[in-house]
């Protein structure tokens, strides 16, 4: 589907490449994640693909971007958006018209397709996407993940070939972007269309990817597996936002515990739940913060119990010293007795045990 050759690229007005010998071949229906730090080139490869680069931003360019055996570096953009369907971060940017079917209907327009053709793709299109309630709306009333699925709509219309999303749920809230991320998981798996995908949460899509690239100052770092970058990761892969889950595997590893690399909470609490059996959970002990001893504290909780009146026996021998000028999160899950030893503080309750 993409073929790419030993690519560099420099931009007009600048002195470092953005892109340095990038090779790499996508395959048709590959569902593709690339990462990597701000700045190393993410967008530049993604701009390539698309025949934006060179021809919109010029610079200086060498090597091979081929589409479908088509060169994308040297087709106008108007043909290459046909085959490649750009999604950006902000959909603000690129959404033109008021309303959402004059939205969708305003890239058609340059087909030359009758009318009849235009409506029905249309229809297609808010149905696959989902958005059919949405047809008359105002494009200023959507939420964010609805413009940006919109925005995809828009350029699936044309029916592309390939999806290129580049941080497309960075300016949207969790609930949006978890809805944009399973709409284009939805377009790959049953449509079987080709996903690039630039993404920082990597948690949101790790799990659905074929394969993971990692960029760094405009090379490809690590080309494959999503599971395998984490044993690179010892050798000190740029901070990419690792799940925490994912990354509990190579700490463990450090303490000499091998465990199999997870991609998901679901596969974590497989692979963790055997190795976690026989341990004994004391958070209220083990995770307590250095007490900076011969501080001039401003608490000092030992022993601490507490029981309510005919309910539970919520804090259990807490011993905690709090330091005059310590800033300190208290968490724990619901019913964990946060909320209790706050008021356990402050003298809202009086403690069954111990002392404050
Ligand atoms: P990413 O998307 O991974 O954050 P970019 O592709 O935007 O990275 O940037 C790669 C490099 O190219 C950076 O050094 C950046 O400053 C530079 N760059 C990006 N866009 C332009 C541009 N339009 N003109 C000049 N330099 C640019
Ligand atoms: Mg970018």
């Amino acid at each position: 589907m993409i073929n790419i050759k030993n690519l560099t690229f420099t931009y007009s007005d600048s002195k470092n490449k953005a892109l340095s010998d990038v090779s790499l071949s996508i395959d048709d229906s590959d569902f593709i994640l690339i990462t990597g730090p701000s700045g190393c080139g993410k967008s530049t490869l993604c701009r390539c693909i698309n025949g934006l680069v060179p021809s919109f931003y010029g610079g200086e360019i060498s090597g091979s971007v081929e589409v479908q055996n088509i060169d994308a570096l040297r087709t106008p953009t108007k043909d290459m958006a046909k085959k490649v369907g750009m999604v950006f971060q902000d959909p603000e940017n690129q959404l033109v018209t008021t309303d959402v079917e004059r939205e969708i209907a305003f890239g058609l327009e340059n087909l030359g397709l009758s009318k009849t053709v235009m409506v029905k793709r249309i229809e297609e299109v808010l149905d696959t996407i989902g958005i059919d309630h949405l047809r008359y709306r105002q494009i200023s009333t959507l939420s964010g993940g609805e413009k940006q699925k919109t925005a995809i709509a828009s350029v699936l219309v044309l029916h592309p070939e390939i999806l290129v999303l580049d941080e497309p749920t960075s300016e949207l809230d969790p609930k949006g972007a978890e809805e944009v991320i399973q709409l284009v998981r939805r377009l790959n798996e049953e449509l079987g269309l080709t996903v690039v995908i630039v993404e920082h949460r990597m948690d949101r899509v790790l799990q659905s990817v074929d394969r993971l690239i990692i960029l760094e100052r405009g090379e490809i770092r690590y080309d494959g597996d999503p599971r395998g970058w984490v044993r690179l990761d010892e050798g000190g892969l740029p901070d990419i936002g690792i799940p925490p889950i994912t990354r509990l595997s190579a700490e463990l590893k450090q303490k000499n515990i091998d465990a199999k690399i997870p991609l998901t909470i679901k596969e974590g609490r497989q692979i963790f739940s055997p190795i976690f059996k026989n341990y004994k959970w004391k958070a209220t002990q083990s995770y307590i913060s250095k007490s900076n001893d011969g501080a001039s504290y401003i608490a000092k909780v030992s022993k601490l119990w507490y029981k309510y009146p005919d309910g539970p026996t919520v804090l259990r021998d807490i011993n905690v010293n709090i330091s005059k000028g310590e800033f300190i999160a208290l968490v724990g899950r619901n019913a964990a007795g946060k909320t209790t030893f706050a008021k356990m503080l402050n003298v809202l309750l009086k403690q069954s045990k111990g002392k404050i």
